[in-house]
């Protein structure tokens, strides 16, 4: 999904359709990592409840470093000792059109940015407004796709893979990862 040439990307966005992946990440606290493709980088916010489908709820989306638009196709774990250590899921990617300007980095800049999610599990329009400083919030308009339901607790799996995120760990995992995974199982120590 990457062969796009990055000159079209940039000259007509809307048409093509930008990367977005949302990562769920156990790192040192759960959380899920939302990322837009803008520029050839993957402009980053990481989401302390993940995002909500119901327009009452404002989730709060705290702006983080870029990553290469390549991180978006990664599912496996972080190495113990790394930054971010521990497993990492694809729960949903896709693609994303702007729906107020085609200049996405001046509507991050004025700190407003509407758009259109093409995901398999989060779709239609969105909006991430920024409060103070790297503190943004993501809130679903009302359109069709907005519902009450809790689309992280509905849709727990990884959509490349099938996976939770326990599983990717004991899969992929470090030696700490797959006994800590055993243990959570039953398979290990009485003792915590
Ligand atoms: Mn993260």
């Amino acid at each position: 999904m990457n062969e796009r040439k990055s000159q079209f990307r940039q000259s007509q966005p809307s048409k093509l359709g930008l990367l977005f992946v949302v990562q769920k990440h156990q790192g040192r606290n759960l959380h899920y990592d939302f990322r837009l493709e803008v520029n050839g980088v993957l402009k980053s916010w990481a989401l302390p409840k993940g995002p909500s489908v119901d327009p009452a709820v404002k989730r709060l989306a705290v702006a983080v470093e870029d990553h290469p638009v390549e991180y978006a196709d990664f599912e496996g774990v972080i190495s113990a000792g790394q930054y971010g250590a521990g497993p990492v899921m694809i729960w949903d990617h896709g693609t994303y059109s702007p729906e107020d300007s085609d200049d996405v980095s001046e509507s991050l800049e004025t700190g407003e940015l509407k758009f259109a999610l093409h995901g398999q599990k989060l779709r239609g329009s969105w909006v991430l407004v920024r409060i103070r400083s790297n503190n943004w919030l993501l809130i679903k308009h009302r359109d069709a796709y907005a519902s009450k339901e809790d689309i992280t607790k509905l849709e727990p799996r990884s959509v490349v893979s099938g996976r939770l995120l326990s599983e990717i760990a004991a899969d992929e995992g470090d030696d700490a990862q797959i006994k800590a995974a055993r243990r959570r199982t039953g398979g290990g120590r009485t003792t915590e």
